[in-house]
């Protein structure tokens, strides 16, 4: 067998190898015409080899983002260097229909792809080829798991019973709250609150139906309040809201709805109807509070007074009424 016979045989396997390899293969030249477009790039585009060859490629496919792979390509000419994108920059390069049967779920076909400078004999980069990489097993992957991640932080934030932020988080954002209107003096105001008589609530109607009337307080609450009010599960029966941007004669006017939206609840349990009241207590932020903590203190002694002197009612907690105990 001649030199040339074997030379020939190498190219014919080469070629059979670019056409069948499991990556979208396409090479451009200056003027972005289409020189070469192997079988993953025909099987993906429904177009063959001989319906593109020459076809400027933004003529072809109008919905490839344009302005960004020609700084990219240009780019690659000018500096005789690969580039490399990837799917969470741009999920896909080209728009094809993903098939795969495991991440059927989404529409399109995740894709990173590498730019790769071709010289001619002359050593002048003349062409360039795109190597596209279906990535959509990984990229879903990857997106799955960050919103299983983004699911396991909300359900570590949120009461159960409730839905309201719990305890522990809720301490974390009344911190945040503290520290920013210590600091910009703006008007923000603490409420406490508290079911009047609930061991009653409980043993009258029994655990879940005191679980019930738990969850509807949370649920008036929420209707009641503005979304940036930031709320919480205090503990058992016990509430707390901060209302931002908000002086304590606007917070007693929320109270003062708050409660008699719990009031006038007829809460159906069985074939009974279940009426209760809550007491509530409001602060607002002053300078003299050292932290979070002596501000929520605060909260809680003009909801005691509440409790003291009747129940079903608001208190303000008046500034030469404060006393803090370090
Ligand atoms: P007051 O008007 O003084 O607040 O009287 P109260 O009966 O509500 O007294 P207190 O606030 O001390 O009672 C809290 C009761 O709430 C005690 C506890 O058995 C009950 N409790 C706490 N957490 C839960 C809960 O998640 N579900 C139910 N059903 N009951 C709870
Ligand atoms: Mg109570
Ligand atoms: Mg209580």
């Amino acid at each position: 067998m001649s030199q040339i016979q074997v030379d020939l045989n190498d190219f014919h396997w080469m070629l059979e190898m670019i056409q069948n390899i499991d990556v979208g293969l396409v090479v451009l030249d200056k003027q972005y015409r289409i020189q070469t477009w192997n079988t993953f790039m025909e099987a993906h585009s429904n177009l063959r080899p001989d319906q593109t060859q020459g076809k400027n490629i933004f003529e072809l496919f109008p919905m490839l983002p344009e302005t960004w792979l020609r700084n990219k390509v240009d780019s690659v000419f000018m500096l005789n260097n690969r580039s490399f994108t990837t799917w969470e920059q741009r999920p896909q390069v080209f728009k094809f229909r993903n098939y795969r049967p495991i991440t059927g779920m989404v529409e399109y076909m995740y894709q990173n792809m590498t730019i790769i400078p071709l010289k001619s004999l002359t050593g002048e980069v003349t062409h360039v080829s795109l190597i596209i990489y279906d990535v959509t097993d990984v990229a879903v992957n990857k997106l799955q798991l960050e919103r299983a991640n983004k699911q396991l932080s909300e359900i570590s934030r949120t009461d159960g019973l409730t839905q309201l932020n719990n305890r522990r988080y809720w301490e974390e954002r009344a911190e945040q709250e503290y520290n920013r209107n210590i600091r910009t003096k703006h008007p923000c105001s603490m409420v406490m609150f508290d079911i009047d008589h609930f061991k009653r609530i409980n043993d009258n109607y029994g655990h879940l139906a005191g679980d019930d009337v738990i969850r509807q307080t949370a649920a008036t609450l929420k209707s009641t309040m503005r979304n940036t009010d930031i709320s919480g599960r205090y503990g058992g029966e016990e509430f707390v809201v901060i209302l931002v941007d908000t002086a304590p004669e606007n917070a007693f006017v929320f109270c003062e709805r708050l409660r008699k939206n719990i009031e006038s609840l007829n809460i159906k349990w069985e074939s009974e109807t279940i009426k209760y009241t809550i007491s509530l207590g409001v602060c607002e932020l002053y300078d003299c509070f050292p932290n979070y903590q002596s501000w929520l203190e605060q909260a809680d002694q003009a909801l005691y007074q509440s409790k003291e002197t009747g129940r079903n009612k608001t208190t303000i907690m008046q500034y030469d009424n404060i006393k803090i105990v370090d």
